[in-house]
């Protein structure tokens, strides 16, 4: 809170005591009297006023401040951390901090959700959303770590089809569900333009504009009319099996932008060397111009 708020509080509790030693020099007792009561009261009211505020300052969470120990796991388990400069992993932790403050894990089966598994969904958050100045990941409140795969219905099953889900309204419209085997399979394998944690984030950056419809949240109209036009020419060539892209990625234009930019953040070399067009909308897209990848 601003200190000047104190300052009328200040002046009149300045002012009345003050005039105590003036009234009672002219033999005003009672006034002097009624003069002392009212001190008492403001001081009294601009405490409970300064309470108040304090308390409404307070932040609601402050940021999970990630240890030696946990930035060592990074640069083990995270190849997109350990490839940033030095300034740009002291963000990438910070970013991680913050998610964590923001966002509830839950590993489904485990009192609460392990240390690894919460530097994996903050790590799939921050790299999908890495360049931007926006990060509210889709006002998402809660990610649901499941121990297997699972079904469309959401139920747990080994050999299930789904590995990873976000929602778009209903009762799960603030809620992710994620397969921990697969999201570390994710990290594994830096190859295979695969990931599924970077996946999921990246349909919750294209539903920041409030429609998970493969157009990304800030694009301009002019740009937008490039990128559609880019994707629907790149989703031609993956239907007709002559792409480098997942399959996957000609299924909608949701999972277009989804597919595209897991490959850009985990393969961007491979990508700017087989799609440059796509590559170059994507670089200019997250400012990523400065970064080594
Ligand atoms: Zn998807």
């Amino acid at each position: 809170m601003k200190n000047k708020m104190f300052l009328p509080w200040i002046l009149l509790f300045l002012v009345l005591l003050g005039s105590i030693p003036l009234i009672l020099y002219y033999k005003g007792f009672t006034s002097a009297k009624i003069i002392g009561i009212l001190v008492v009261i403001s001081t009294s009211v601009a405490l409970w006023v300064w309470r108040i505020n304090t308390r409404k300052t307070s932040p609601r969470n402050s940021k999970v401040q990630l240890t030696t120990n946990d930035k060592h796991w990074l640069t083990q388990h995270i190849p997109f951390y350990k490839r940033l400069k030095k300034n740009d992993q002291t963000i990438f932790t910070d970013r991680v901090g913050i998610f964590l403050a923001d966002v509830r894990i839950t590993e489904v089966g485990k009192e609460q959700a392990d240390k690894e598994t919460q530097l994996y969904v903050a790590s799939s958050a921050v790299i999908a959303f890495w360049g931007l100045p926006y990060y509210n990941y889709g006002n998402l409140r809660e990610v649901l770590v499941y121990p297997t795969n699972f079904n469309k219905d959401n139920s747990l099953n080994k050999f299930g089809v789904v590995n990873g889900k976000v929602h778009h309204g209903g009762l799960m419209n603030n809620t992710m569900i994620l397969s921990l085997p697969a999201l570390i399979k994710g990290f594994q394998i830096d190859n295979d333009k695969k990931n599924v944690g970077i996946h999921e984030f990246s349909h919750l950056l294209d539903k920041s504009d409030g429609s998970i419809d493969g157009i990304p949240v800030y694009l301009g109209e002019e740009d937008k009319k490039i990128w559609v036009k880019l994707m629907k020419e790149a989703m031609e060539k993956i239907n007709a099996d002559d792409s480098t892209i997942p399959s996957y990625g000609g299924t909608s234009e949701a999972e277009f932008f989804a597919v595209l930019t897991t490959y850009y953040k985990e393969c961007p070399h491979l990508l700017k060397v087989k799609h440059k067009p796509l590559f170059d909308f994507l670089e200019r897209y997250f400012n990523q111009k400065n970064i080594e990848l």
